[in-house]
């Protein structure tokens, strides 16, 4: 069934919706992303997703394209008209259209295209089983803290996982684990500490990490904020990805070793528990 689409104004069948050849997201992937997961009809952690949005704009002299309550309206009303009950709303801003040239184009007008997409977020078979990972190059640029639209490095790591028969790739600069393919990462270490990467331009600032962290904090888990190797994380007792679509997901193979028992961690999946519950009550409360 064709989905309805938001592009500069105008909701359309996705058959219908147009956007220029000559976007610069289109010629220079100049332009930045959000994706918010839906549960339950409502959007999750969407604050902090509009935040980050306004970071990666600014980060890049991009305008704004609409204000955030302009942009969550349109976000609920594409959930609302597409019957979207668990999924995703995806965001994407370019600096617009203009003649190719590498220089920024003076006034060009961003662009606002939106979608849903349907995915069972919470009954994802893959929590139960936990998925497999292989440490693959981290060859992406170096503004990995702005949400850009270039995703090329991350799409061949990808298919270097599946290559492997693995589900996805930690990929790894200067001996250690910067993120996943497309999340963060994380360890819980035989101490029993949760060990993730701190916060710079060589990751992405994940909405859902912050939330998680906050999870473990007021579980009075012990927190480090620094870089593991692989190594370490094939010899913790658990390692696990965040990210908006897949929120907690167990990781139990790294190059074809097991974590742990190379079954899901007690402590991944209370921290999955809780942060569908959380989201489940601000969902509750508006
Ligand atoms: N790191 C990268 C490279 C990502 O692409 C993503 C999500 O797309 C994340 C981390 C997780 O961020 P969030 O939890 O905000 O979805």
């Amino acid at each position: 069934m064709s989905r309805i689409v938001y592009v500069n104004g105008a909701y359309l069948p996705e058959e219908e919706a147009r956007i220029s050849v000559f976007d610069r997201g289109f010629l220079f992937a100049d332009g930045v992303y959000e994706v918010s997961s839906v549960l339950r009809g409502k959007l999750v952690d969407n604050q902090g997703h509009l935040a980050r949005l306004h970071r990666s704009l600014g980060e890049l002299d991009m305008a704004q394209p609409a204000s955030d309550a302009e942009i969550e309206g349109i976000q609920k009303a594409l959930i609302e008209k597409n019957g979207i009950v668990e999924g995703l709303v995806y965001l994407q801003v370019t600096r617009g259209a203009a003649d190719r040239d590498f220089a920024y184009p003076e006034g060009a007008r961003p662009s606002l295209v939106m979608f849903t997409q349907q995915k069972n977020v919470v009954a994802n078979p893959q929590a139960d089983k936990g998925i497999s990972v292989i440490a693959v190059d981290d060859i992406r640029w170096k503004r990995r803290d702005i949400k850009s639209v270039g995703l090329l490095a991350p799409c061949m790591a990808k298919m270097q996982a599946k290559a492997a028969g693995a589900d996805d790739a930690w990929m790894v600069e200067d001996g250690y684990v910067t993120e996943g393919s497309s999340n963060n990462t994380f360890i819980v270490n035989a101490e029993g500490t949760l060990v993730t990467r701190q916060l710079g331009n060589e990751i992405l600032a994940g909405i859902t990490r912050a939330a998680v962290l906050r999870l473990a904090e007021e579980q009075t888990l012990k927190l480090e904020q620094r870089r593991f190797t692989v190594e370490e994380a094939v010899n913790a007792r658990e390692a696990f990805i965040t990210s908006a679509t897949t929120f907690v997901m167990p990781v139990v193979s790294i190059d074809g070793k097991p974590v742990g028992d190379g079954r899901p961690g007690e402590v991944t999946q209370r921290l999955r528990e809780l942060y569908i519950e959380t989201a489940i009550d601000a969902i509750d409360q508006c």
